[in-house]
């Protein structure tokens, strides 16, 4: 099933894209309010509104190794702010302040129900859906600066999107990049570290994952400069395909 989440005038709502109809829904139950639309007549969003989008680092070895690191041996993990989100088909500015802006494509996901120290058992059951990630990121300012707040959370540095999907095993999705339609990455979530359900556990252990956070997984290896123009299309299988272009230095 494919949610997405959409605004018609003012109103912001939730709703289960069908060809090009959108049945609108309550979250978390997909209780259907009774209000149909055409993809047409809205304006389709970013599918999340979290108060917070973790990130895992290092997570699948090929993409450590390529970084010149150690596997770690917890989850890498990092934050990134909400400004940073931004909907498929979005054109995101090169930061005038880098000279090193890199792709990451990864799967993410999106929270449904309160989650707070749960088991890897009991983790997929709080997921809303699924869906593809750009974690944009100034390689340059990841080295240079104290922490990793510049080069990855500057605004729209996570293309999100388009659609979540609720039918999906996160455990085995092939996960690829293409940059000006040449394929750059291309793994599979099998090759995690730590896998979705891990994941999800140890965050909850000491931070309460509320409905509508964002998590995204790690890149596998392949990462690489943009330029400006550059347009990138990040597809898990299942899901779709989340593009984004790449905009003039700005
Ligand atoms: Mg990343």
């Amino acid at each position: 099933m494919k949610l997405i989440r959409f605004s018609v005038g003012t109103q912001v709502h939730w709703g289960i894209l069908e060809g090009a109809n959108i049945q609108a829904i309550r979250l978390p139950d997909l209780e259907p309010t009774g209000q149909v639309f055409s993809s047409s007549e809205v304006q389709m969003l970013v599918p999340a509104a979290p108060s917070k989008i973790i990130c895992v680092g290092k997570n699948y070895a090929a993409h450590a190794a390529e970084m010149g690191g150690e596997v770690p041996v917890e989850p890498g993990l990092f934050l990134k702010g909400a400004n940073t989100l931004t909907h498929h088909g979005a054109t995101v500015a090169y930061p005038a302040w880098t000279e090193n802006l890199h792709f990451e494509g990864e799967l993410g996901l999106v929270i449904k129900t309160q989650a707070r120290k749960i088991s890897p058992e009991q983790a997929l059951s709080h997921v809303l859906g699924y869906t593809c990630a750009i974690d944009l990121t100034a390689r340059d300012k990841q080295r240079a600066d104290l922490q990793w707040f510049r080069a990855k959370s500057a605004d729209d540095f996570l293309p999100f999107g388009p659609h979540l999907e609720t039918n999906l095993d996160p455990s085995t999705s092939r996960v690829s990049t293409r940059i000006n339609g040449e394929i750059r990455q291309d793994s599979s979530t099998s090759n995690m570290i730590y896998n979705v359900p891990f994941v999800i556990s140890y965050v909850s252990q000491f931070m309460t994952l509320e409905a509508g956070d964002v998590i995204i997984t790690g890149t596998p290896d392949g990462v690489g400069a943009l330029q400006p123009n550059d347009h990138i299309e990040v597809t898990v299988a299942g899901v779709g395909t989340l593009e984004t272009r790449i905009g003039d230095k700005a």
